[in-house]
């Protein structure tokens, strides 16, 4: 141990604990003793305050944030609750928002690829003279609207450089775009776009979902609303655009895959409810071949999805009433949703063993919030 007086409080603190041990220094020091308490709480099998499993003091402070209490609710708000309810309780509750770095930015990480398709998927419906377009149309119209979603993106957050990646950047859109024309060109069922990027309600009259005992009101955008020949609305979609294989088999025979999906169920009911729904699913991995799959409903399985969702929101009201956050390392939908997250910093390094361990906590508002997970 050094000679004479400390030169810091950190190096006071290291070495009382040298000499008297972590116990006795809890006692003098109360943020030690909080942080010692931390420990041992982290390594108990139940979740805790530090894992989003708040105590009943919380519930006064977490009526506001009920589902039925909020002024409006997204459906991927929702769908981050299914996935990650910790994630939800930092982002939503906590309030948590992302570092952004400021200035230069590299290739388009997989969530601005996402934003930038739903961008120019939603300049090309509005451009599209006949649809689907010729494919000379459809090259053009990718070209154009990739540039000018690329552009738009650059100016909402950062220039893209070196200027060989922002060409890489372009051409993966262009590219994704192409895909998915290609896609719309071999479907042959008579229906086109009625509106791309349609209102879900708005700030000042949201639209509200009946969900039992409870209403729960809902503002956003449908990705595409299609109509048959006689102009009805026909048809619900939802753009995905994932990097990995295997959504939809990870989805099987699902409606909402345990809330992790109900855009569609939503979107149904404000399309005006008696329409199919689909989720079209571009799998951008390799930019040189993009490829598309869909998940389709009939009316009759939107609507049961319309079942499932009520059931969710009823599932998600009582966990957020009780306080009931707990993380989720592995998800229906996504084996690794911890690579992806920006909250992960908070969960700190090794948590999904940590974790794993706890997730057969046998608290009844866990349970009842685990057994959301198999909704068909
Ligand atoms: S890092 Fe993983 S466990 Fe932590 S909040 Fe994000 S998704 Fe949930």
């Amino acid at each position: 141990m050094a000679e004479g007086p400390p030169v810091s409080e950190a190096e006071a603190h290291d070495r009382a604990l040298t000499k008297w041990g972590a116990p006795t220094v809890a006692e003098v020091s109360p943020p030690f003793a909080r942080a010692l308490a931390r420990q041992e709480l982290l390594r108990s099998p139940r979740w805790t305050a530090f894992e989003g499993r708040l105590g009943p003091e919380a519930r006064e402070a977490l009526a506001s944030h009920r589902p039925s209490a909020l002024a409006s609710l997204s459906a991927s708000r929702v769908a981050m609750f299914a996935a990650c309810p910790y994630r939800y309780f930092l982002r939503n509750v906590q309030r948590l928002r992302e570092w952004e770095e400021p200035g230069r930015e590299a290739e388009l990480d997989p969530r601005s690829l996402g934003n930038a398709f739903h961008d120019a998927a939603r300049r090309v419906v509005a451009a599209a003279a006949t649809w689907p377009p010729t494919s000379d149309e459809a090259e053009r119209l990718a070209a154009v609207c990739a540039g000018e979603a690329l552009v738009r993106h650059e100016a909402e957050h950062a220039p893209i450089v070196p200027g060989l990646i922002r060409e890489i950047s372009l051409r993966r859109l262009e590219a994704l775009l192409s895909a998915w024309l290609r896609h719309e060109s071999a479907r042959g069922d008579g229906l086109r776009p009625l509106a791309a990027e349609s209102p879900v309600g708005s700030r000042e009259a949201p639209f509200v979902v009946d969900a039992g005992d409870f209403s729960v009101r809902f503002t956003g955008s449908i990705d595409r609303v299609d109509e048959d020949p006689d102009g009805r609305p026909a048809r619900v979609i939802d753009y995905k655009v994932k990097l990995a294989p295997g959504f939809r088999k990870a989805f099987g025979e699902g409606r909402i895959a345990g809330g992790e999906a109900v855009q569609l169920p939503i979107y149904s009911l404000a399309a005006g409810g008696e329409v199919a729904s689909e989720y079209l699913v571009l799998q951008a991995g390799n930019a040189a071949t993009p490829t598309v799959e869909t998940i389709g409903f009939s009316p009759d399985e939107t609507r049961e999805a319309v079942g499932s969702l009520r059931t969710f929101l009823a599932g998600m009201e009582a966990a957020i009433r009780s306080g009931a956050f707990p993380p989720r390392v592995e998800t229906r939908l996504r084996k690794d949703p911890c690579a992806f997250c920006e909250c992960a910093d908070v969960c700190g390094p090794g948590h999904e063993d940590r974790f794993r361990a706890k997730d057969d906590d046998a608290d009844p508002h866990v349970r009842a919030l685990r057994a959301l997970r198999d909704l068909p």
